[in-house]
């Protein structure tokens, strides 16, 4: 059952919008992103937001690809396939569908549920009739390209803003009963809307890009900008990422949840989370109490979210202040550097019984190679006070495969779980309970828009068989991992292009195995995971700014290769990478 924390009346529906998120409703649900969208449409007077999600069937599975949508065990006002979660409308009844995407793994998705719902899943072959088909969310942001057969006009950077002049403009030319052509040419005006197909991309004899120009160059230049820049909030206090909704069939079962910061500004040289949302901000104390307070009487339980929670500059008053509403208080994933006692009280006191926290690599050298120092001294410092206050659980996140990895590297992960498995035993004999130590490993993928985006990935399968057969050895410790085959495919789909479109239809519609689609178009996966790209290439997001200057992706680039750290951003001070004006 969900409970709803803000009220808005289904009244006004001149503009009807399907928010879709093609995964689980769990998965959906969880994503305070998705949550936030949902919100940001509602509370307009002229837009009814419904929501669609896949049921159990429906998750990624090349072979089968059964998709019976949208119901799950916990609604209890759905009826039928296909439509939508609270008005069981059809998806054709909409007017817009907005597709949420996180996960490159998701994009398969996105012509199935359009095929399904007997909307031609290529936007060049949708009549005007059609509802317009739009899609955003962090993949997007960074890289749209292989599903630009597909969509009418993509998201590009933080939509709560954005998400609002696209819905002004839609109104408009809905009054001016214009054609669609007409539409997109308004949207492709908006700062962070991209509408592909206002560009011609072309391709040199090796396979790599060799420009992306927009249609209108040389000619009138009315249809669309040269370069797409994505929106960004400026203050993170002008807009309500907090639960809208509670339900216990999510990650946070009825915990209802708070953006405390955007961007990360650690500069970790991997992340996403970090180079894609610059600069990094922070929610005010007192927004975030206010936020809280929104929650009392529905739930007493809050979890605080962030690329890292623990350093935002008043994390201990933001939990001492929660937990003296009476709040029980969990985070995401914490920098030991940044926990200090206070935070750990708060979150002793609300009952946690895990930390979570994401070392990455396990030796000094790589640390430097990816711009992530952890001390072992500071970790081990920090899971010491956590056992102290009976939280005996710690969750651990590492990644294989990163650039210049050895085989001492990898043995290192070995030696640093031990080692936090060695800190445990005196609490386990005390208590006479051992507490879980959890691993996640993930194989390294470079993403767009990082100092990475350059580089080759690695088959980790061997690496991946190693960790798993050594960290199984030590007792107490449960590994998970991502599988190296989807690491590969996540490789190929997020530095992908334009071509990629036709094996993304054949898999979702013609249900094709993932390399017998590459097979038919001609695609060479490891074009686009195993090659090192020079600096002059031209990538196929190179027309999406995020914010970042490539001279500072470069940079970082070269500091990597010779394991030089590079220090946190300096908000106020510095204006290196492009993002702070
Ligand atoms: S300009 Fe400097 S402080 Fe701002 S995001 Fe870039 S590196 Fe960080």
């Amino acid at each position: 059952m969900e409970k709803l924390l803000t009220h808005w009346e289904v009244k006004k529906e001149d503009i009807k919008f399907a928010l879709i998120y093609p995964n689980l409703y769990y998965l959906g649900m969880s994503n305070l992103g998705f949550q936030s969208i949902y919100y940001e449409l509602n509370r307009r007077s002229d837009t009814y937001c419904d929501r669609l999600f896949l049921n159990d069937s429906a998750q990624l599975n090349e072979k089968s690809f059964i998709a019976n949508f949208a119901h799950n065990s916990s609604v209890t006002h759905h009826s039928s396939l296909l439509s939508s979660f609270e008005t069981q409308r059809d998806l054709k009844e909409f007017d817009i569908l907005g597709f949420s995407i996180s996960f490159e793994n998701d994009y398969f998705n996105i012509p199935k549920i359009l095929n399904l719902a007997k909307i031609p899943p290529k936007a060049s072959l949708r009549a005007e009739n059609y509802p317009l088909v739009i899609a955003g969310g962090i993949s997007i942001s960074y890289n749209p390209e292989p599903l630009a057969d597909f969509v009418d006009a993509f998201v590009i950077g933080e939509a709560e803003i954005n998400i609002h002049n696209l819905l002004s403009t839609y109104k408009v030319w809905t009054e001016n009963h214009l054609p669609k052509q007409a539409l997109l040419k308004e949207l492709a005006q908006l700062d962070g809307i991209y509408v592909p197909s206002f560009y011609d991309i072309e391709y040199n004899s090796d396979g790599t890009v060799k420009y992306i120009r927009t249609k209108g160059q040389g000619g009138k230049k009315d249809e669309a900008p040269a370069k797409i820049k994505a929106s960004v909030i400026e203050n993170i206090d002008d807009i309500e990422t907090s639960s809208k909704i509670l339900t216990g069939n999510t990650e946070f079962a009825n915990t209802y949840l708070i953006e405390i910061a955007r961007g990360c500004g650690r500069q970790c040289r991997f992340c996403v989370a970090d180079y894609a949302r610059r600069p990094p901000r922070y929610r005010s104390l007192q927004n975030t109490i206010q936020l809280a307070k929104q929650a009392q009487g529905h739930t007493n339980r809050i979890g605080l979210l962030g690329a890292a929670v623990s350093d935002h500059p008043q994390i201990d008053e933001i939990a001492q202040n929660l937990v003296k509403l009476k709040f029980r208080l969990s985070c995401s994933s914490l920098r030991v550097e940044t926990v200090r006692p206070p935070l750990l009280d708060a979150l002793a006191e609300s009952g946690q019984n895990t930390i979570t926290i994401a070392p990455e690599v396990a030796t000094e050298r790589l640390q430097k190679v990816i711009n992530k120092p952890v001390e072992i001294s500071q970790l081990h410092y920090v899971f010491e006070e956590a056992l102290k206050r009976n939280i005996s659980n710690i969750k651990l996140y590492f990644m294989i495969g990163v650039p210049s990895e050895t085989q001492t590297d990898i043995e290192a992960i070995v030696e640093m779980v031990s080692g936090l498995r060695s800190i445990m035993l005196p609490y386990a004999k005390k208590h006479k309970r051992m507490g879980k130590l959890a691993c996640a490993i993930s194989p390294f993928v470079p993403k767009p828009h990082t100092p990475f985006q350059w580089s080759q990935m690695e088959d980790a399968k061997e690496k991946l068989n190693f960790l798993k057969h050594h960290l199984n050895q030590l007792g107490s410790v449960q590994m998970s991992s991502t599988s190296a085959r989807l690491a590969n495919m996540e490789g190929v789909l997020a530095r992908g292009d334009r071509r990629l479109g036709p094996v993304i239809y054949d898999v979702a519609i013609n249900g094709l195995t993932w390399n017998k689609a590459l097979r038919k178009h001609g695609i060479d996966g490891n074009f686009y995971t195993q090659r090192e790209r020079m600096f002059n290439e031209v990538l196929p997001w190179s027309h999406i700014d995020l914010g970042v200057n490539e001279e500072y992706l470069q940079s970082e680039y070269a500091k990597s290769r010779k394991a030089i750290l590079t220090s946190p951003c300096q908000i106020g001070v510095c204006k290196k990478c492009g993002a702070c004006r």
